[in-house]
C-alpha cells in the first residue's frame, strides 16, 4: 500500500481516487475549489457507452468549409485561436484520417463500452440512483436524409462495436416526446447510455464515497507540487501534503502544472456552454441536435442547453451567439420556459490530438502519473480510465494499456 495525492477532484480524479482505494492505497483527493464544480459540473450528463468512436476532426470539405465560415452552430471559432492551436489541430487532423481512426476507435471503444459498468457500482454505494435513468438518449433528425445517414451510422456501430440503438420513425418519436411542437423525419435511440440529471452532485458524492471509505479530500492548490524525497509534496489547507505518488487529473488545467516540469502538452481546449431553463415542457430523455448545435438535457436545475464547441482563447470572454442561437432554434419547437440563470456556465473539453486519455506513468519522472485529457466524454470514462491508472500503478501491462500509455505518444506529449 502507498500513500498517493491524486490532483483534480473532477470526475477523472474521483474516479481515480476510488479505483486506488479499492486496490488499499492511502488516497487524499486535492482541488482548489469543492468536488465537481468544473467541467464535470457543466457537462451533459449523459454516460456514453455508445461513444465507440472518438470525435474526429471533419476531413470532407464541405463540413469543413461550414465550420470554417460559421455556417454551422456546431462549431465556432476565432481565427486567433485556431492560430495558437494550430500545432495540436493539425496533429487531430491527422489522426482522424479514416485508417488511424478506425485504430484508435478500437481503443477507445473498449473504454466507453465498459463505462457504465464502471459507473454501476459507485451510483450504488453513493446512494445516488435517483439520479440516473438507464433510458438512453436521442438523437433528433429532421429530415429523411438525415434519419438515413444516422440509422447508416447506428448500424456500423452495432456491427463494428456491438452498440445496440432503435431508429424511430417520425410518429414513434412523437410518442416517446411529445414535447415537440414539431413532426421530425425521426430519431436515433441509444438504448444502452446512461444519463444523469446532476453531473456536479453525482461526482461530488463519489468525492464524499472517498471520505467514507478514509481518503482525505482537501483543498489545496495543485501549482504547489514539488518533489520532495522520495514522493511529492502538495500545500494544502489542511497543511503540507506529503505522498510517495502523484497523480495529474486536472482536465484541462493539467498542461498548465506539467509546463513547470517539462512537459508540453498538445491540448485542443473545445469551449461549451450551458444555460438552464425553468418551467420548459418535460423531456424524458435528453435529445441531442446536432443540426442546431445543441443537446437539450433535463436536469435538477431545469432543462439544460449545452453547446457544441467553440475553438477559442481559453480567457476569451463569454460569448452567448452559440446559446442564442440554439435558444431561437429550440422557441420554435418546444416550450422551453424562462432562463434560470444570468449567465450561462462555460467550460472546456480538454481534448488531445490524438483523441485518447494520457492513462499512466509520466515519460520522465517516477511516481509521477497522469489521467486526464478525456475530451467529450471525461464524465463517462472517470471510473474507467480510473481503474486504468491503478492497474498500471500496479504494474500491469495490455495492448490497451499500451495504448493509452504517455510514452511513446510524442505528438501528444512531450
Ligand atoms: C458542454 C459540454 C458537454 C459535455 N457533455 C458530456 C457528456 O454528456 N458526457 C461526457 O462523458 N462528457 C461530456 N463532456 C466532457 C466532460 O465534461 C469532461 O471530459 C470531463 O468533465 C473532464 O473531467 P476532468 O475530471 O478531467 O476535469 P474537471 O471536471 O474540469 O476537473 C478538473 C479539476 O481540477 C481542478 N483544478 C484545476 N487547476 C487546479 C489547481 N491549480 N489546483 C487544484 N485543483 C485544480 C479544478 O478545480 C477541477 O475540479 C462535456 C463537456 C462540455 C464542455
Amino acid at each position: 500500500m502507498s500513500e498517493i495525492i491524486v490532483l483534480g477532484a473532477g470526475m477523472v480524479g474521483v474516479g481515480t481516487a476510488l479505483a486506488l482505494q479499492a486496490r488499499g492505497h492511502a488516497v487524499t483527493l486535492i482541488d482548489r475549489k469543492p468536488p465537481g464544480e468544473e467541467t464535470s459540473y457543466g457537462n451533459a450528463g449523459i454516460i456514453q457507452s455508445e461513444a465507440a468512436e472518438p470525435y474526429a476532426f471533419p476531413r470532407d470539405p464541405k463540413t469543413l468549409l461550414r465550420f470554417l465560415t460559421g455556417r454551422s452552430n456546431q462549431v465556432r471559432l476565432s481565427p486567433a485561436a485556431v492560430l495558437r492551436m494550430a500545432g495540436p489541430l493539425l496533429g487531430y487532423w491527422a489522426n482522424s484520417a479514416p485508417g488511424r481512426h478506425a485504430a484508435l476507435s478500437r481503443s477507445y471503444a473498449q473504454l466507453t463500452r465498459r463505462s457504465v459498468d464502471d459507473h454501476g457500482p459507485l451510483i450504488d454505494a453513493a446512494g445516488q440512483g435517483n439520479l440516473i435513468r438507464r433510458a438512453g438518449f436521442f438523437e433528433i433528425c429532421r429530415n429523411a436524409r438525415a434519419l438515413d445517414a444516422q440509422a447508416n451510422y447506428a448500424r456500423r456501430m452495432e456491427t463494428a462495436f456491438a452498440v445496440p440503438f432503435r431508429a424511430l420513425d417520425g410518429d414513434a418519436f412523437a410518442r416517446e416526446e411529445p414535447s415537440f411542437r414539431s413532426r421530425y423525419a425521426g430519431a436515433i435511440h441509444w438504448t444502452d447510455s446512461w444519463t444523469c440529471a446532476n453531473p456536479g452532485a453525482l461526482t461530488k458524492s463519489y468525492a464524499d464515497l472517498v471520505a467514507a471509505r478514509g481518503g482525505r479530500v482537501v483543498v489545496g492548490d495543485a501549482s504547489s507540487l514539488v518533489a520532495a524525497g522520495a514522493g511529492w509534496t502538495v500545500h494544502s489547507d489542511a497543511g503540507r501534503v506529503w505522498a510517495q505518488d502523484v497523480v495529474v487529473c486536472l482536465g484541462p488545467w493539467s498542461p498548465q502544472l506539467l509546463a513547470p516540469l517539462g512537459y508540453k502538452v498538445k491540448m485542443v481546449w473545445k469551449r461549451g456552454y450551458h444555460q438552464h431553463f425553468s418551467g420548459a415542457a418535460p423531456l424524458r430523455r435528453p435529445c441531442v441536435d446536432a443540426e442546431n448545435g445543441i443537446v437539450l438535457a433535463p436536469m435538477t436545475g431545469g432543462l439544460r442547453m449545452a453547446t457544441g464547441a467553440a475553438l477559442v482563447n481559453r480567457n476569451a470572454p463569454v460569448d452567448r451567439a452559440q446559446l442564442t442561437f440554439g435558444e431561437r432554434a429550440m422557441r420554435r419547437e418546444i416550450a422551453l420556459g424562462d432562463p434560470v440563470e444570468d449567465q450561462p456556465w462555460v467550460g472546456h473539453r480538454p481534448c488531445l490530438p490524438d483523441m485518447l486519455p494520457l492513462v499512466g506513468k509520466a515519460p520522465r519522472h517516477d511516481r509521477l502519473w497522469l489521467n486526464f485529457g478525456h475530451g467529450h466524454q471525461g464524465f463517462t470514462l472517470g471510473p474507467t480510465t480510473g481503474a486504468l491508472l491503478a492497474d498500471a500503478m500496479a504494474g500491469h501491462r495490455s495492448d490497451l494499456l499500451k495504448a493509452l500509455a504517455p510514452a511513446g505518444r510524442s505528438g501528444t506529449i512531450r
